[in-house]
């Protein structure tokens, strides 16, 4: 496989609790790959190392040629990496929109080139183009002008995949998209992620729920207690005794 993302050897540890364990995995560009496992398996974790949130113990990542592993989250953003976090927290008083155009500061950067050269009315103009674009897709248009922490829940998870799209990025990573949504926005997180992905862009998913796995991924990797025990396709989880392994041993662990 030509690997768009590469993990290799990734370790990571809170104190004594080893919570990454020799991760190694490859992404290849254009594949939708859910990433599951029990409750404190280490998802949130390797979404956290892989975009500089947290660095690694050991180990390297390597995204289209370019070694990750030292960059800190802004800079992997730039790169073309961008991701949304399980439990959204919105500032109190900024409204949707202005939430969404903040975003875009912050992947930019005041002295980024992108502003230098188009001047930064023009910059401001084409940020605002955009976070309009991706609110009307995102069903957030009625609500533009609300604080943002006055959201439901899943709409805020919708934000916060606007304000990862606002860095156009080629690689999404989204940890708990569906979670705690009603089954209503679900369909719309889902189409959107599809088209998304027919338009090139490829995805990792932390899910829980095997329906939307079923349809929407095309791979699926599981792990359990830091270690990945499963890499196959989604109709073969069921049958796969790893998998079986880590979820039951999970419900039997304390
Ligand atoms: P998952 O997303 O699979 O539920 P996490 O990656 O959030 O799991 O957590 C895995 C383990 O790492 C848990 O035991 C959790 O308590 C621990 N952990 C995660 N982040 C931290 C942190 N910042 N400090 C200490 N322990 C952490
Ligand atoms: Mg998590």
């Amino acid at each position: 496989m030509n690997a768009f993302l590469e993990v290799r050897s990734v370790a990571k540890a809170f104190g004594g609790n080893q919570v990454l364990r020799d991760v190694s995995l490859q992404i290849a560009a254009g594949e939708i790959v859910g990433l599951l496992g029990p409750n404190g398996s280490g998802k949130s974790t390797l979404l956290n190392v892989i975009t500089g949130f947290t660095p690694a113990d050991a180990g390297e990542v390597e995204f289209d040629g370019t070694a990750i592993e030292r960059l800190d989250a802004h800079r992997i953003v730039r790169t073309g990496m961008a991701r949304t976090f399980q439990l959204p927290s919105m500032p109190s008083r900024m409204s949707v929109m202005e939430v969404a155009m903040a975003a875009s500061t912050a992947h930019h950067g005041v002295w980024d080139t992108w502003l230098f050269t188009r001047g930064a009315r023009q910059a401001e103009r084409e940020a605002r183009d955009r976070a309009e674009q991706l609110l009307a897709e995102l069903l957030l248009t009625p609500v533009r002008d609300l604080p943002a922490s006055a959201l439901s829940g899943g709409q805020k998870k919708l934000l916060g995949i606007v304000c990862a799209l606002m860095a156009r990025p080629r690689m999404l990573l989204l940890d708990e998209p569906t979670a705690g949504v009603h089954p209503n926005l679900r369909r719309d997180i889902v189409t959107a992620l599809q088209r998304l992905n027919a338009a090139g862009m490829t995805l990792v998913i932390v899910e829980h729920d095997m329906h939307f796995i079923r349809e929407v991924c095309t791979r699926c990797v599981v792990l359990d207690r830091g270690e990945i025990v499963a890499s196959c396709r989604p109709d073969a989880l069921a049958s796969n005794e790893r998998v079986l392994q880590a979820y039951l041993g999970a419900a039997a662990r304390p």
